[in-house]
């Protein structure tokens, strides 16, 4: 079993003061595969130690002097990519064949798009007598999950490095071999010391990080509960914060809409990386006189959905990261069946394999829409199904949760769907099958958090305007 114990701080891989242990089993055999050391605050204020005295030179060196490391880390990163790839879907359930788009290829190429603004964006701006600079924020504690470990650790520290700010990481301890690799990566990318400090460890080292004074800027992804902890915390010493929390995102489905697209699509989403995913649609809000034709077609869908080894390439639904994942997920599904919903695919009993985190794909039919199975998040794979009579409830029933990170609509036209996407309360809406842009802000409304990623957007979260009046 491979041991995860060293720290990368100050350039220098670093033991960890032991704080506790987590031990990562493969997700499709349950086997223990590593044991990650948890480090401490002690080692959490080295880091930032070491953060604080690699910021003057990197912010010195301007955009276009730093976006070739974030090319260098991108090279570096490709070179391991299949590797990568193998090892995150064994952590994390997804099938191999997208764990390698989605959770390796998207974040090197996204680690490159970012690069490329050193170029495009104006970090000097003038408004009447006023230079307006955006200067880095400073040292950045960026706290990420494991579902998409590489995308979400990407998000924060490409954009933070092209900003100028330093940073101190401390990934999820759950998906241990994504920071083995980018350690790899930003040694060989040769990034001067102190610039990115990664931190092994859970709850203990994340709460160090938050409430550290000299950390300027708190950049998270993950729970809402965590989030709402961190935010409060926050709030102390005025810290900058970015949270990418939670969602309960709804697949609206207007008359007249391709209702087999829309199926189609709304269940792969739901149960893309086996629901692990924040901004799953787990929400299907169908016009009543639709329902039956609906359901229907998410039967024959659902059954589809080949469930096993995520090594296997006819997989298309792995298992859940971990026993406890399975546990959470189990309970909303035996919630769902006592409290009479109908079981349209999947449900408690319905067949998986007998070693590994599986839950079947399941599908419940006029879920209640105050029901925590159409209000709450789930995380694994779990659709509920809302009927409405007026576009007015399709609308209110999509807005009727405290979350607002992501939409999709399915509308006769795509002007009618762009009308209702302009009412829904949701950071990113995608209309008739739009695809997801990388480019385009990502982040929520509501308890969905705070801030935005990627691209542009992403980039002036880790930029504090100042503005110097000329005479
Ligand atoms: P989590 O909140 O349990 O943990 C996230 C990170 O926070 C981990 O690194 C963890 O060690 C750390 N942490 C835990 N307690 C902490 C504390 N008290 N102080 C500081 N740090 C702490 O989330 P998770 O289970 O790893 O991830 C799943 C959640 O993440 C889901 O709710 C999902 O919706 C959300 N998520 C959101 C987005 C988004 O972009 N909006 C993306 C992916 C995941």
């Amino acid at each position: 079993m491979k041991r995860i114990e060293q720290h990368y701080i100050g350039g220098a891989r670093t033991p960890v003061t032991p704080g506790g242990v987590a031990t990562i089993h493969d997700a499709a055999t349950e086997a223990p595969i590593a044991e990650v050391m948890l480090g401490t605050a002690t080692d959490a204020a080295a880091a930032v130690r070491a953060a604080a005295g690699a910021l003057p030179a990197w912010r010195a060196l301007g955009a276009a002097g730093r976006a070739p490391y974030l090319l260098a880390i991108a090279d570096a990163l490709e070179a391991a990519a299949s590797e990568l790839a193998q090892e995150i879907s064994r952590e994390v359930g997804m099938p191999l064949k997208l764990a390698q788009r989605i959770q390796v290829d998207a974040p090197i190429a996204a680690w490159r798009s970012t690069a490329s603004l050193a170029q495009e964006f104006d970090f000097e701006r003038t408004v009447g007598n006023s230079r307006i600079v955006l200067e880095a924020v400073g040292i950045v504690a960026a706290i990420t999950p494991w579902n998409y470990p590489l995308h979400q650790i990407t998000a924060k520290l490409a954009p933070a490095l092209l900003a100028g700010c330093t940073v101190v990481l401390k990934p999820s301890e759950l998906a241990p071999a994504t920071t083995v690799r980018l350690i790899d990566a930003i040694e060989r990318a040769r990034l001067p010391a102190g610039v990115v400090n990664i931190v092994l460890g859970g709850a203990a080292v994340g709460e160090a990080l938050v409430s550290h004074p000299e950390v300027n800027m708190l950049s998270f992804t993950g729970s809402t509960a965590v989030g709402r902890s961190i935010a409060a915390r926050a709030a102390g010493d005025m810290k900058r914060l970015s949270l990418e929390l939670g969602g309960k995102s709804a697949a609206v489905v207007l008359p007249g809409a391709d209702l087999a697209r829309a199926v189609k699509a709304t269940l792969a989403s739901c149960f893309l990386n086996s629901g692990q995913t924040c901004s799953a649609t787990t929400r299907l809000i169908v016009p009543r006189q639709d329902y039956e034709p609906c359901r229907a077609l998410l039967q024959v869908a659902a059954a589809a959905m080949i469930v096993g080894d995520p090594a296997n390439p006819e997989t298309r639904m792995g298992p859940l990261l971990s026993a406890a994942q399975k546990q959470r997920v189990r309970a909303f599904i035996e919630e769902g069946e006592q409290a009479g919903f109908e079981v349209i695919a999947g449900g408690s009993a319905a067949p998986v394999p007998a070693t590994g985190y599986f839950v079947a794909p399941t599908v419940f039919g006029e879920v209640a829409a105050d029901s925590r199975l159409a209000t709450e998040e789930v995380f694994g794979p779990v659709l509920a199904v809302l009927c409405y009579d007026t576009r007015e409830q399709a609308i209110a029933l999509a807005n009727g949760t405290p979350y607002g990170l992501a939409a999709t609509v399915w509308a006769a036209t795509d002007e009618d769907g762009e009308a209702v996407a302009r009412q829904l309360r949701a950071g990113q809406v995608d209309v008739n099958g739009g695809r997801f842009n990388p480019a385009a802000p990502f982040g929520g409304f509501g308890l969905s958090g705070v801030g935005r990623e990627g691209g542009v957007f992403g980039l002036e979260e880790f930029l504090e305007p100042k503005s110097i009046q000329l005479p």
